[in-house]
């Protein structure tokens, strides 16, 4: 008995972080239901038809109606699950049924958000599902922030990606608006410290001011480098720390 299960157990992890790739570790490629073409993940079907010669044939794959997979260890198709139903390999150590996810680098920490509608990264007890913003947010923000509604189902104001499920960093700026970490501080190095949405400042000047009021002459004197380089960015951004996943 001792035997089997651990025998068993070695099969499951065969292979684990070994397979993949460079978006995610996994043990089995997707077939796309759209185009019938197999890839080892969403990333790597969307990219791939975004290159495709006729705009006409360009488009992104719906996550959730992926149904079958192929098993990377022993090349299997089959529909979608966690364990190979030919070789009992685990084809992914984290795996969400509703996403068709697979992910064997579990030090991600993903979860899936039934509100979100998706899984994400980054470890549930660090998160808050915002119903106004509609989004898993920072528990850093939880009553901390500018609620707009909506807010996350955006594309980015300055590179026009979709924030949702982008898998870069995003942050909150004051007004609630968000954007990418990087392509906030791109903007601040560009000396533009206006939202690109609404147009509020997103520093607070009056704290910034307050600040220097406080503070001794030293501060006074080169109250223009404090402006630019003291009060903000940290002080007024949140990262929401989404890490997005699938
Ligand atoms: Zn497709
Ligand atoms: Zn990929
Ligand atoms: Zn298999
Ligand atoms: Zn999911
Ligand atoms: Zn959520
Ligand atoms: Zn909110
Ligand atoms: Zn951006
Ligand atoms: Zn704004």
């Amino acid at each position: 008995m001792e035997t089997g299960s651990s025998s068993t157990n070695e099969r499951l992890h065969f292979g684990k972080m070994g397979y993949g790739c460079q978006h995610y570790r996994r043990r089995c490629k997707i077939r796309a239901s759209c185009c019938n073409e197999v890839f080892w993940c969403r990333h790597c079907h969307n990219e791939a038809s975004s290159t495709l010669k006729y705009p006409s044939d360009r488009h992104e794959i719906i996550r959730q109606d992926v149904k079958q997979v192929i098993c990377s260890v022993c090349d299997t198709e089959q529909q979608v699950a966690q364990l190979c139903s030919n070789c009992g390999v685990n084809m992914g150590e984290y795996f969400c049924d509703i996403c068709k996810f697979f992910d064997d680098d579990t030090e991600k920490e993903h979860f899936h958000c039934h509100e979100c509608g998706i899984c994400r990264v980054g470890g549930q007890a660090n998160f808050f599902h915002c119903k106004k913003c509609g989004s898993c947010y920072s528990i850093a923000l939880q009553g901390n922030h500018f609620c707009v509604e909506n807010s996350m189902r955006h594309h980015c104001p300055i590179c026009y990606e979709y924030l949702f499920d982008s898998l870069k960093d995003t942050t909150v700026m004051k007004c609630g608006h968000t954007m990418h970490c990087e392509c906030y501080y791109e903007m601040i190095k560009r000396d533009r410290y206006c939202c690109p949405i609404c147009s509020k400042s997103v520093m607070d000047m009056s704290r910034t001011w307050k600040r220097i009021d406080e503070e001794d002459y030293r501060y006074k004197k080169v109250h223009t480098a404090v402006l630019v380089h003291v009060e903000q960015p940290v002080a007024y951004i949140f990262r929401s720390g989404l890490l997005q996943l699938i």
